[in-house]
């Protein structure tokens, strides 16, 4: 298959391609590097042994795009390429809205033009807003997400269900991601976060390493098994893996597919603090700190939906996820800048 990734540098983007190249598929990527590194590139074809074609281009700059989508005749597109910060979302609106919704349309216009018709989505857990039940299956509604990141996703899932519904040829693949972490076994691969990292694994990985003093805890009085906020993490390449499972299924498949992506069990805060100082043979100072604003307790998906209809199943553990991250933060202590 000749697959267009958008975003093919950021965290997720330069796993997938390392999945989709060594399953034999042409890829080229889109990505401005708003949040992501020219060195990817490289690290990426020392993994895979592999060549693939990169443009720096902004998926909103529709000529430059359409060049792009013009040279090849491309099957399918994993569009990864938005913004992700929910604290960012929440102080820069428009920014938000206009880099992932006007992002998608115009992409989706120059596909329509293009004659590409077979798109996968990164959506997100974050589209159920505060779980009304678990497991979330994908026949759970979407609920109200809590800050603009989480809307600009539920915005694209209708904007591309209505797409598909116009013009039924389209196959449109959304996924919805739980907590996405680790990185590729090489240590090559893994998430970069700018400034001080938001997401739990990250910042545990670097008060770890010694660039953080300790973890703030949000909050300890859930109502969960500890009283952490539980989450579905899932180790990013098995992620990756769902992504090259959903295109050889449903390639040129019409119709609007959704798959909840996780692993279909919660691990809470204090869970994962105590993988991680097992993986990294070291203790982790901690401190209990007031509920951050907009979390949910916990969040676990039913992952069955992905094994029945794409045979992909997460095989990682939280084990595996925490050895990744923490090969991937020692060998990279400051990213790829390192
Ligand atoms: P990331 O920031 O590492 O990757 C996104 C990539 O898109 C970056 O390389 C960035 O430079 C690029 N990009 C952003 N705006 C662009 C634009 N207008 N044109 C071209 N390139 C652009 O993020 P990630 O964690 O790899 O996430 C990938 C996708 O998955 C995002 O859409 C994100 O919202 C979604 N998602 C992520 C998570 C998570 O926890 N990481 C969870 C659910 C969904
Ligand atoms: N969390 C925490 N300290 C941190 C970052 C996160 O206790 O410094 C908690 C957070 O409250 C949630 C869990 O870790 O219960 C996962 O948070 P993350 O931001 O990684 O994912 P999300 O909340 O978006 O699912």
């Amino acid at each position: 298959m000749r697959v267009l990734v958008t975003g093919g540098t950021g965290y997720i983007g330069s796993h997938t391609v390392v999945e989709l190249l060594t399953a034999g598929h042409e890829v080229t990527i889109v990505d401005n590097l708003a949040n992501s590194s020219p060195i990817v590139v490289d690290r990426i074809s020392a993994i895979t042994g592999s060549s693939f074609d990169f443009h720096s281009i902004d998926v909103r700059d529709e000529a430059g795009l359409d060049d792009v989508v013009a040279t090849a005749a491309y099957d399918a597109v994993l569009h990864f390429a938005g913004l992700k910060s929910v604290a960012e979302s929440v102080e820069r609106p428009l920014e938000y809205f206009d880099n992932n919704v006007t992002g998608t349309i115009t992409l989706c216009r120059v596909l329509a033009r293009r004659g590409v018709r077979t798109i996968v989505f990164s959506s997100s857990a974050t589209v159920y807003g505060d779980p009304p039940s678990l497991p979330l299956t994908e026949a759970t509604p979407p609920g109200a997400p809590t800050n603009p990141y989480g809307r600009t996703k539920l915005v694209i899932e209708d904007i591309l269900t209505d797409l598909q519904r116009a013009d039924r040829r389209w196959s449109v693949i959304l996924l919805r991601y739980f907590n996405p972490v680790g990185a590729h076994e090489s240590g090559l691969v893994g998430e970069d976060p700018k400034g001080t990292p938001n997401n739990l694994m990250p910042y545990l990985a670097q008060v770890a390493v010694g660039k953080l003093d300790r973890l703030t805890i949000h909050g300890d009085d859930y109502a969960t098994p500890d009283g952490t906020g539980v989450r579905d993490y899932i180790h990013v390449v098995d992620l990756a893996a769902g992504h090259v499972a959903a295109l050889e299924k449903l390639v040129g498949v019409p119709g609007a597919h959704v798959y909840n992506l996780g692993t279909g069990s919660g691990t809470s805060v204090r869970e994962l603090v105590a993988a991680f100082e097992t993986a990294a043979g070291r203790t982790i100072p901690t401190v209990v700190g007031p509920r951050r604003p907009g979390d949910v307790a916990a969040n676990w998906c039913d992952a069955s939906k992905a094994a029945a209809e794409l045979g992909w199943v997460a095989t990682r553990t939280t084990a595996d996820m925490c050895r990744d991250m923490w090969r991937w933060q020692t060998q990279n202590p400051d990213g790829y800048e390192t």
